[in-house]
């Protein structure tokens, strides 16, 4: 199926199930869909993974790197849902 097609039928289904909501997050205003607010941590592989260590400095690089990014561009929340370094929490 071409990508736009994807597209359209996605904007169509959020057009009808999706309200969206503006909050503050890190300091910033952000746009989110009201039943996914808050919920990147539920998501978010690094969660679950043993290399994510925030706020410490053996956090994962790429951890660090995503919330850099977000920190400093409009997409303030940005869950990892695949990644090629995720270790088992042991
Ligand atoms: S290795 Fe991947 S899943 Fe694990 S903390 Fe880093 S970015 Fe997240």
């Amino acid at each position: 199926m071409a990508l736009s097609i994807v597209w359209t039928k996605r904007k169509e289904k959020d057009k009808n199930m999706s309200k969206v909501i503006r909050y503050d997050h890190h300091g910033i205003n952000v746009a989110v869909q009201e039943h996914l607010r808050g919920k990147h941590t539920e998501h978010c592989l690094c969660y679950l993974c043993g290399k994510f260590k925030p706020g410490t400095s053996e956090n994962c690089k790429w951890a660090n790197l995503n919330y850099a990014r977000c920190m400093a561009t409009p997409i303030v929340v940005s869950p990892v849902f695949e990644c090629a370094e995720f270790v088992n929490i042991v």
